[in-house]
């Protein structure tokens, strides 16, 4: 699985316990942060659009308010932390156990290094935060003229035995994805180009109409992008939806696809594997937890 690592200059992310202590003290620091995160350039009212130093409350480090029209904008507003009780400094800690500490920590583990109260809270954080690694923002992909997208569907978990034909229990996940390529020069001076993954886009979709398929695209990737699919009628409105289109394979047609398609094929190879890993029979319902 292909996860992006946002690397923002102008937030440092803490390499060791005592540079995560020096960074996040307390609340006020914690809010500071998240605050730089969005507004790095300096606090613009999302209600009024004045720009200027907004209202603060020593009691509601999450709050900024507008000195123009009043209005309340929420440092946690479209994050994992949106209406949390958690304190923000509970919450940094758990972000910064889970990106820094072995994978697979389970909620009791978690609830003990954190000190919480509730084995609740401690699996709610804990779902959170994994979820938003796995989606990690809703920036649409691509809108690179150089680099193209390949978009599929597949079917994923489930199980069929004992219950007649046809895909129970099983989710049809949509996905897109940047392809990037690089050149790379042996010691013959013979010039090779490979091409890579770059940002993927995951979701559960309702079945392989023109409308849910098209829909997905238009959520996820940037309108003027090239995108190559195969030749399957879900994907035909894509040019009237402001996209490059290309639809190139036979569907059904393995050696096709893996000549014009191999890159969202290994993503969903890799999404396979890794629900393999998490899950024995993924429900639809957990997996739309964890893509949407
Ligand atoms: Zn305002």
């Amino acid at each position: 699985m292909v996860i992006d690592v946002l690397e923002r200059g102008d937030l440092s992310f803490p390499r060791s316990l005592p540079e995560f202590q020096r960074m996040f003290p307390d609340e006020a620091a914690c809010a500071a942060y998240l605050e730089r995160a969005r507004w790095g350039g300096g606090f613009i009212c999302p209600c009024c659009a004045t720009f200027g130093d907004p209202y603060r409350f020593a009691n509601r480090p999450t709050v900024l308010r507008c000195r123009h029209c009043q209005h309340n904008s929420y440092l946690t507003a479209g994050t994992v932390m949106e209406r949390t009780h958690t304190p923000l400094s509970v919450w940094f800690w758990a972000a910064y156990l889970v990106t820094s500490q072995t994978p697979g920590m389970s909620a009791v583990q978690f609830q003990r290094q954190l000190g919480l109260p509730r084995y609740e809270t401690a699996f709610q954080i804990l779902h959170k935060l994994r979820v938003g690694m796995v989606r990690p923002d809703q920036d649409q992909i691509s809108g690179n003229p150089a680099e193209h997208v390949e978009a599929d569907e597949t079917y994923v978990g489930g199980r069929t035995r004992g219950k007649g034909k046809g895909v129970h229990g099983m989710a049809l996940v949509a996905g897109a994805v940047e392809v990037k390529q690089r050149k790379l020069s042996s010691s013959l001076n013979k010039r090779r180009t490979v091409r890579y993954a770059g940002r993927v886009r995951l979701a559960v979709v309702q079945d392989r109409s023109a409308k849910s398929l098209g829909g997905f695209i238009e959520r996820v990737v940037t309108p003027g992008t090239t995108i190559i699919t195969d030749d399957w009628s879900g994907y035909a409105t894509l040019e009237k939806r402001g996209y490059l289109h290309s639809a190139v394979a036979e569907r059904g047609d393995m050696q096709v696809a893996e000549t014009f398609l191999p890159i969202i094929h290994l993503v969903f190879s890799n999404l396979k594997t890794w629900l393999r890993g998490i899950h024995h029979g993924v429900s639809p319902q957990h997996l739309q937890a964890y893509l949407n």
